[in-house]
Protein backbone atom coordinates (compact mmCIF):
# COMPACT_ATOMS: atom_id res chain seq x y z
CA UNK A 1 0.00 0.00 0.00
CA UNK A 2 1.24 3.44 -1.02
CA UNK A 3 0.19 6.55 1.64
CA UNK A 4 0.58 9.10 -0.63
CA UNK A 5 1.05 12.69 0.96
CA UNK A 6 -2.46 14.84 1.81
CA UNK A 7 -3.85 17.74 4.19
CA UNK A 8 -6.68 17.02 6.48
CA UNK A 9 -8.30 19.67 7.57
CA UNK A 10 -11.65 18.88 10.33
CA UNK A 11 -14.88 20.32 9.94
CA UNK A 12 -16.02 21.19 13.37
CA UNK A 13 -19.46 19.78 13.92
CA UNK A 14 -21.48 18.04 16.43
CA UNK A 15 -23.27 15.06 15.18
CA UNK A 16 -26.56 13.20 17.27
CA UNK A 17 -27.99 10.20 15.56
CA UNK A 18 -30.64 7.63 16.63
CA UNK A 19 -34.54 6.77 16.24
CA UNK A 20 -36.37 9.67 18.70
CA UNK A 21 -33.13 11.82 18.65
CA UNK A 22 -35.14 14.88 17.24
CA UNK A 23 -37.16 14.75 20.71
CA UNK A 24 -33.53 15.66 22.23
CA UNK A 25 -34.03 19.16 20.38
CA UNK A 26 -35.10 21.58 23.52
CA UNK A 27 -32.28 20.19 25.50
CA UNK A 28 -29.70 20.60 22.05
CA UNK A 29 -30.48 24.14 22.06
CA UNK A 30 -29.68 24.80 25.62
CA UNK A 31 -26.36 22.95 25.19
CA UNK A 32 -25.57 25.01 21.82
CA UNK A 33 -26.31 28.54 23.81
CA UNK A 34 -29.39 29.00 22.27
CA UNK A 35 -32.92 30.50 22.71
CA UNK A 36 -35.36 30.43 20.44
CA UNK A 37 -35.05 29.16 16.81
CA UNK A 38 -37.47 29.78 13.64
CA UNK A 39 -38.44 26.44 12.44
CA UNK A 40 -37.40 26.18 8.58
CA UNK A 41 -39.17 23.82 5.96
CA UNK A 42 -40.50 23.41 2.90
CA UNK A 43 -44.68 23.55 2.25
CA UNK A 44 -44.63 19.82 1.53
CA UNK A 45 -43.20 19.40 4.97
CA UNK A 46 -44.78 22.24 6.94
CA UNK A 47 -47.01 19.16 9.03
CA UNK A 48 -43.24 18.11 10.24
CA UNK A 49 -41.87 21.71 10.88
CA UNK A 50 -44.81 22.10 13.19
CA UNK A 51 -44.18 18.80 15.04
CA UNK A 52 -40.57 20.05 15.47
CA UNK A 53 -42.11 23.88 16.49
CA UNK A 54 -44.15 22.29 19.08
CA UNK A 55 -41.67 19.90 20.58
CA UNK A 56 -39.13 22.30 20.88
CA UNK A 57 -41.90 24.53 23.20
CA UNK A 58 -40.63 27.77 24.63
CA UNK A 59 -38.00 27.26 22.18
CA UNK A 60 -39.80 27.67 18.92
CA UNK A 61 -40.31 30.72 17.90
CA UNK A 62 -42.60 29.95 14.90
CA UNK A 63 -42.40 28.10 11.45
CA UNK A 64 -41.81 29.48 8.01
CA UNK A 65 -42.60 26.47 5.42
CA UNK A 66 -41.36 28.18 2.41
CA UNK A 67 -37.93 26.52 1.31
CA UNK A 68 -37.66 25.92 -2.51
CA UNK A 69 -34.96 24.55 -4.30
CA UNK A 70 -32.02 26.73 -5.10
CA UNK A 71 -32.68 28.99 -2.24
CA UNK A 72 -34.43 32.09 -4.14
CA UNK A 73 -33.00 35.53 -2.06
CA UNK A 74 -36.25 36.41 -0.94
CA UNK A 75 -37.21 33.69 0.94
CA UNK A 76 -33.80 33.92 3.02
CA UNK A 77 -34.88 37.94 3.61
CA UNK A 78 -38.41 36.67 4.55
CA UNK A 79 -36.65 34.49 6.73
CA UNK A 80 -34.04 36.83 8.45
CA UNK A 81 -37.41 39.47 8.62
CA UNK A 82 -39.43 36.84 10.28
CA UNK A 83 -36.76 35.45 12.71
CA UNK A 84 -35.81 39.06 14.05
CA UNK A 85 -39.96 40.09 14.36
CA UNK A 86 -40.02 36.81 16.60
CA UNK A 87 -36.97 37.31 18.21
CA UNK A 88 -35.44 34.13 17.14
CA UNK A 89 -31.28 33.85 17.63
CA UNK A 90 -31.36 30.64 15.26
CA UNK A 91 -32.77 28.31 12.86
CA UNK A 92 -33.95 24.79 12.81
CA UNK A 93 -33.97 23.49 9.46
CA UNK A 94 -35.76 20.37 8.87
CA UNK A 95 -35.34 18.89 5.13
CA UNK A 96 -34.10 17.94 2.35
CA UNK A 97 -31.07 20.14 0.83
CA UNK A 98 -33.91 22.85 0.13
CA UNK A 99 -34.63 23.29 3.70
CA UNK A 100 -30.59 23.21 4.94
CA UNK A 101 -30.21 25.44 1.95
CA UNK A 102 -32.28 28.02 3.38
CA UNK A 103 -31.06 27.71 7.15
CA UNK A 104 -27.16 28.00 5.54
CA UNK A 105 -28.27 31.33 3.50
CA UNK A 106 -29.63 32.69 6.11
CA UNK A 107 -26.46 31.75 8.24
CA UNK A 108 -24.25 33.33 5.60
CA UNK A 109 -25.95 36.94 5.23
CA UNK A 110 -27.81 37.51 8.81
CA UNK A 111 -25.57 35.16 10.78
CA UNK A 112 -28.02 33.11 12.71
CA UNK A 113 -26.93 30.01 13.72
CA UNK A 114 -28.28 26.61 11.78
CA UNK A 115 -29.08 23.83 13.44
CA UNK A 116 -30.12 20.78 10.76
CA UNK A 117 -32.49 18.45 10.64
CA UNK A 118 -32.05 16.19 7.65
CA UNK A 119 -34.92 14.10 5.97
CA UNK A 120 -33.06 13.40 2.64
CA UNK A 121 -29.73 12.09 1.78
CA UNK A 122 -28.52 15.05 -0.13
CA UNK A 123 -26.14 15.75 2.17
CA UNK A 124 -25.76 19.61 2.14
CA UNK A 125 -26.22 19.87 6.24
CA UNK A 126 -22.41 18.73 6.31
CA UNK A 127 -20.97 20.83 3.83
CA UNK A 128 -19.68 24.34 4.16
CA UNK A 129 -21.17 25.01 0.39
CA UNK A 130 -24.32 27.50 0.03
CA UNK A 131 -26.29 28.72 -2.93
CA UNK A 132 -28.77 31.62 -3.08
CA UNK A 133 -30.59 32.78 -6.42
CA UNK A 134 -31.51 35.96 -7.36
CA UNK A 135 -33.10 37.43 -10.64
CA UNK A 136 -32.66 33.81 -11.61
CA UNK A 137 -29.29 33.55 -11.16
CA UNK A 138 -27.59 31.12 -8.89
CA UNK A 139 -24.60 32.05 -7.08
CA UNK A 140 -22.73 28.97 -4.79
CA UNK A 141 -19.66 29.43 -2.42
CA UNK A 142 -17.56 27.98 0.60
CA UNK A 143 -17.70 29.32 4.01
CA UNK A 144 -17.40 27.41 7.12
CA UNK A 145 -19.50 29.77 8.87
CA UNK A 146 -22.90 28.12 6.99
CA UNK A 147 -21.58 25.08 8.57
CA UNK A 148 -24.64 23.94 10.99
CA UNK A 149 -23.68 24.19 14.60
CA UNK A 150 -25.66 20.84 14.88
CA UNK A 151 -26.61 18.19 13.15
CA UNK A 152 -29.57 15.80 14.53
CA UNK A 153 -30.28 12.40 12.29
CA UNK A 154 -33.39 10.72 13.11
CA UNK A 155 -34.15 7.85 10.70
CA UNK A 156 -37.72 7.97 11.53
CA UNK A 157 -38.16 11.10 10.25
CA UNK A 158 -37.08 9.78 6.72
CA UNK A 159 -40.04 7.24 6.71
CA UNK A 160 -42.66 9.48 4.83
CA UNK A 161 -39.98 10.36 1.97
CA UNK A 162 -41.69 8.56 -1.36
CA UNK A 163 -39.44 5.28 -2.16
CA UNK A 164 -38.72 6.70 -5.80
CA UNK A 165 -37.07 9.30 -4.12
CA UNK A 166 -35.30 7.70 -1.41
CA UNK A 167 -33.46 5.58 -3.92
CA UNK A 168 -32.69 8.21 -6.24
CA UNK A 169 -31.34 10.75 -2.85
CA UNK A 170 -29.83 7.77 -1.87
CA UNK A 171 -27.83 7.22 -5.39
CA UNK A 172 -27.30 11.00 -4.57
CA UNK A 173 -25.06 10.50 -1.57
CA UNK A 174 -22.86 7.45 -3.46
CA UNK A 175 -22.10 10.13 -5.71
CA UNK A 176 -20.55 11.88 -3.06
CA UNK A 177 -18.09 9.04 -1.75
CA UNK A 178 -17.56 7.93 -5.49
CA UNK A 179 -15.73 11.25 -6.24
CA UNK A 180 -14.39 11.78 -2.90
CA UNK A 181 -12.62 8.39 -3.41
CA UNK A 182 -10.54 10.24 -6.73
CA UNK A 183 -10.74 13.89 -5.43
CA UNK A 184 -7.42 16.06 -5.80
CA UNK A 185 -7.89 16.75 -1.76
CA UNK A 186 -8.54 12.96 -0.38
CA UNK A 187 -7.28 11.78 2.48
CA UNK A 188 -7.08 8.13 4.22
CA UNK A 189 -10.10 9.41 6.64
CA UNK A 190 -12.26 10.46 4.07
CA UNK A 191 -11.45 7.66 1.81
CA UNK A 192 -12.26 5.17 4.90
CA UNK A 193 -15.94 7.41 5.56
CA UNK A 194 -16.81 7.24 1.37
CA UNK A 195 -15.86 3.00 1.20
CA UNK A 196 -17.96 2.56 4.50
CA UNK A 197 -20.72 5.14 3.38
CA UNK A 198 -21.18 4.13 0.15
CA UNK A 199 -21.36 0.18 1.23
CA UNK A 200 -24.04 1.33 4.12
CA UNK A 201 -26.16 2.98 1.51
CA UNK A 202 -26.09 0.22 -1.23
CA UNK A 203 -27.10 -2.32 1.10
CA UNK A 204 -29.63 -0.45 2.41
CA UNK A 205 -31.83 0.56 -0.90
CA UNK A 206 -33.13 -2.37 -1.80
CA UNK A 207 -34.52 -2.56 2.65
CA UNK A 208 -35.64 1.00 1.86
CA UNK A 209 -37.40 -0.24 -1.07
CA UNK A 210 -39.52 -2.41 0.60
CA UNK A 211 -40.22 -0.02 3.91
CA UNK A 212 -37.83 -1.60 6.08
CA UNK A 213 -36.75 0.48 9.77
CA UNK A 214 -33.40 -1.07 10.09
CA UNK A 215 -32.60 -0.15 6.46
CA UNK A 216 -33.72 3.14 6.86
CA UNK A 217 -31.25 3.59 10.02
CA UNK A 218 -28.50 2.79 8.10
CA UNK A 219 -29.22 4.56 5.02
CA UNK A 220 -29.00 7.75 6.86
CA UNK A 221 -25.93 6.49 8.45
CA UNK A 222 -24.83 6.05 5.18
CA UNK A 223 -25.80 9.74 4.02
CA UNK A 224 -24.19 11.20 7.13
CA UNK A 225 -20.91 9.60 5.77
CA UNK A 226 -21.39 10.60 2.44
CA UNK A 227 -22.10 13.93 3.08
CA UNK A 228 -19.32 14.52 5.19
CA UNK A 229 -17.16 13.44 2.37
CA UNK A 230 -18.68 16.01 0.16
CA UNK A 231 -17.75 18.35 2.89
CA UNK A 232 -14.44 17.83 2.79
CA UNK A 233 -13.29 17.07 -1.13
CA UNK A 234 -13.23 18.62 -4.21
CA UNK A 235 -15.84 16.83 -7.05
CA UNK A 236 -15.12 16.22 -10.48
CA UNK A 237 -16.49 15.45 -13.53
CA UNK A 238 -20.03 13.90 -12.49
CA UNK A 239 -20.77 16.76 -10.08
CA UNK A 240 -20.12 19.32 -12.74
CA UNK A 241 -22.24 17.14 -14.99
CA UNK A 242 -25.25 17.21 -12.45
CA UNK A 243 -24.63 20.98 -12.27
CA UNK A 244 -24.62 21.69 -16.19
CA UNK A 245 -28.49 19.19 -16.58
CA UNK A 246 -30.00 20.55 -13.52
CA UNK A 247 -29.15 24.45 -14.06
CA UNK A 248 -29.50 24.41 -17.73
CA UNK A 249 -32.49 22.08 -18.52
CA UNK A 250 -33.88 21.79 -14.76
CA UNK A 251 -33.62 17.97 -14.81
CA UNK A 252 -34.57 16.49 -11.22
CA UNK A 253 -31.27 16.76 -8.56
CA UNK A 254 -31.47 13.32 -7.08
CA UNK A 255 -32.69 11.15 -10.36
CA UNK A 256 -29.64 13.05 -12.36
CA UNK A 257 -27.54 11.63 -9.97
CA UNK A 258 -28.93 8.46 -10.32
CA UNK A 259 -28.72 8.37 -14.35
CA UNK A 260 -24.96 9.99 -14.62
CA UNK A 261 -23.03 8.42 -11.86
CA UNK A 262 -22.51 4.84 -13.53
CA UNK A 263 -20.89 6.63 -16.79
CA UNK A 264 -18.85 8.91 -14.73
CA UNK A 265 -17.38 5.66 -12.83
CA UNK A 266 -16.85 3.83 -16.07
CA UNK A 267 -15.05 7.15 -17.96
CA UNK A 268 -12.89 7.45 -14.60
CA UNK A 269 -12.34 3.93 -13.67
CA UNK A 270 -9.10 3.68 -15.51
CA UNK A 271 -7.54 6.87 -13.75
CA UNK A 272 -8.67 5.78 -10.75
CA UNK A 273 -7.38 2.69 -9.87
CA UNK A 274 -7.39 2.77 -5.86
CA UNK A 275 -11.22 4.52 -5.93
CA UNK A 276 -12.19 1.00 -7.78
CA UNK A 277 -10.50 -1.16 -5.62
CA UNK A 278 -12.62 1.26 -2.92
CA UNK A 279 -15.97 0.57 -4.79
CA UNK A 280 -15.34 -2.60 -5.34
CA UNK A 281 -14.57 -3.66 -1.73
CA UNK A 282 -17.64 -2.24 -0.41
CA UNK A 283 -19.69 -4.02 -2.96
CA UNK A 284 -18.07 -7.12 -3.13
CA UNK A 285 -17.50 -6.80 -7.50
CA UNK A 286 -14.75 -5.84 -10.02
CA UNK A 287 -16.84 -3.77 -11.86
CA UNK A 288 -18.13 -0.96 -9.36
CA UNK A 289 -19.97 0.88 -12.27
CA UNK A 290 -22.30 -2.16 -13.50
CA UNK A 291 -23.05 -2.58 -9.67
CA UNK A 292 -24.47 0.94 -9.36
CA UNK A 293 -26.31 0.62 -13.09
CA UNK A 294 -27.78 -2.89 -12.19
CA UNK A 295 -28.59 -1.40 -8.94
CA UNK A 296 -31.12 1.49 -10.06
CA UNK A 297 -32.34 -1.21 -12.45
CA UNK A 298 -33.49 -3.63 -9.75
CA UNK A 299 -35.15 -0.90 -7.67
CA UNK A 300 -36.84 0.93 -10.13
CA UNK A 301 -35.24 3.58 -10.50
CA UNK A 302 -34.44 5.88 -13.38
CA UNK A 303 -31.44 5.16 -15.97
CA UNK A 304 -31.48 7.17 -18.75
CA UNK A 305 -31.32 11.11 -19.25
CA UNK A 306 -33.85 10.83 -21.95
CA UNK A 307 -37.14 9.40 -19.18
CA UNK A 308 -35.65 12.39 -17.23
CA UNK A 309 -37.52 14.65 -20.24
CA UNK A 310 -33.68 15.90 -21.39
CA UNK A 311 -33.77 16.02 -25.08
CA UNK A 312 -31.09 14.59 -27.39
CA UNK A 313 -30.04 17.83 -29.31
CA UNK A 314 -29.12 19.73 -26.07
CA UNK A 315 -25.97 16.51 -25.50
CA UNK A 316 -23.83 19.23 -27.28
CA UNK A 317 -24.17 22.08 -25.17
CA UNK A 318 -24.12 20.43 -21.90
CA UNK A 319 -21.13 18.26 -23.13
CA UNK A 320 -19.78 21.98 -23.55
CA UNK A 321 -20.13 23.17 -20.16
CA UNK A 322 -18.40 19.99 -18.80
CA UNK A 323 -15.26 21.33 -20.54
CA UNK A 324 -15.75 25.10 -19.14
CA UNK A 325 -13.58 25.96 -15.87
CA UNK A 326 -11.02 23.52 -15.61
CA UNK A 327 -10.84 21.37 -12.34
CA UNK A 328 -9.45 18.18 -11.48
CA UNK A 329 -10.77 14.95 -12.75
CA UNK A 330 -8.89 11.42 -12.99
CA UNK A 331 -9.50 10.86 -16.91
CA UNK A 332 -9.02 13.87 -19.28
CA UNK A 333 -12.21 15.51 -20.04
CA UNK A 334 -12.79 15.92 -23.85
CA UNK A 335 -15.73 16.96 -25.49
CA UNK A 336 -15.69 13.80 -27.59
CA UNK A 337 -15.59 11.54 -24.28
CA UNK A 338 -18.22 13.40 -22.76
CA UNK A 339 -20.57 13.77 -25.42
CA UNK A 340 -20.37 9.61 -25.64
CA UNK A 341 -20.75 9.48 -22.07
CA UNK A 342 -23.97 11.43 -22.43
CA UNK A 343 -25.44 9.76 -25.59
CA UNK A 344 -25.09 6.15 -23.48
CA UNK A 345 -26.63 7.95 -20.21
CA UNK A 346 -28.92 9.77 -22.52
CA UNK A 347 -30.19 5.98 -23.76
CA UNK A 348 -30.40 4.53 -20.85
CA UNK A 349 -27.33 1.84 -21.80
CA UNK A 350 -25.21 0.12 -19.49
CA UNK A 351 -21.83 1.85 -18.46
CA UNK A 352 -18.34 1.53 -20.46
P1 LIG B 1 -35.37 18.75 -1.51
O1 LIG B 1 -34.83 19.29 -0.26
O2 LIG B 1 -35.74 19.74 -2.58
O3 LIG B 1 -36.62 17.83 -1.15
C1 LIG B 1 -37.42 17.27 -2.17
C2 LIG B 1 -38.87 17.17 -1.70
O4 LIG B 1 -38.99 16.10 -0.77
C3 LIG B 1 -39.37 18.42 -1.00
O5 LIG B 1 -40.68 18.66 -1.39
C4 LIG B 1 -39.31 18.02 0.47
O6 LIG B 1 -40.24 18.72 1.26
C5 LIG B 1 -39.65 16.55 0.39
N1 LIG B 1 -39.14 15.78 1.52
C6 LIG B 1 -37.89 15.82 2.03
N2 LIG B 1 -37.77 14.93 3.03
C7 LIG B 1 -38.97 14.33 3.17
C8 LIG B 1 -39.45 13.31 4.04
N3 LIG B 1 -38.66 12.71 4.92
N4 LIG B 1 -40.74 12.94 3.92
C9 LIG B 1 -41.53 13.50 2.99
N5 LIG B 1 -41.12 14.46 2.10
C10 LIG B 1 -39.85 14.88 2.21
O7 LIG B 1 -34.39 17.70 -2.22
P2 LIG B 1 -32.91 17.19 -1.88
O8 LIG B 1 -32.60 16.21 -2.94
O9 LIG B 1 -32.78 16.78 -0.47
O10 LIG B 1 -32.02 18.49 -2.05
C11 LIG B 1 -31.77 19.02 -3.33
C12 LIG B 1 -31.26 20.44 -3.21
O11 LIG B 1 -30.20 20.52 -2.27
C13 LIG B 1 -30.69 20.95 -4.53
O12 LIG B 1 -31.06 22.31 -4.69
C14 LIG B 1 -29.19 20.82 -4.33
O13 LIG B 1 -28.47 21.76 -5.13
C15 LIG B 1 -29.05 21.10 -2.86
N6 LIG B 1 -27.87 20.45 -2.26
C16 LIG B 1 -26.91 21.25 -1.73
C17 LIG B 1 -25.79 20.69 -1.16
C18 LIG B 1 -24.73 21.56 -0.53
O14 LIG B 1 -23.71 21.06 -0.07
N7 LIG B 1 -24.92 22.86 -0.51
C19 LIG B 1 -25.64 19.30 -1.11
C20 LIG B 1 -26.63 18.50 -1.65
C21 LIG B 1 -27.76 19.09 -2.21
Amino acid sequence: MTVHPFTYDAAPMRVRFGAGVVEELPAEIGVLGLRRALVLCSPEQEETGRAISRALGAHSAGVLAEARMHVPVEVARRARDRAADLGADSCVAVGGGSAIGLGKAVALEHGLPVVAVPTTYAGSEMTPVWGLTENGRKRTGKDRKVLPVSVLYDPELTVGLPVGLSITSGFNAIAHAVEALYAPDRSPIVSLMAQEGARAMAEALPGVAVGDFAARTAALYGSWLCGACLGATTMSLHHKLCHALGGTLDLPHAPTHTVVLPHVLAYNQDAAPDAVDALSRAWSTRDPARRLWDLAGELGAPRSLRELGMAESDIGRIAEQALRDPYANPAPVTYEGVAELLRAAWRGEPPG
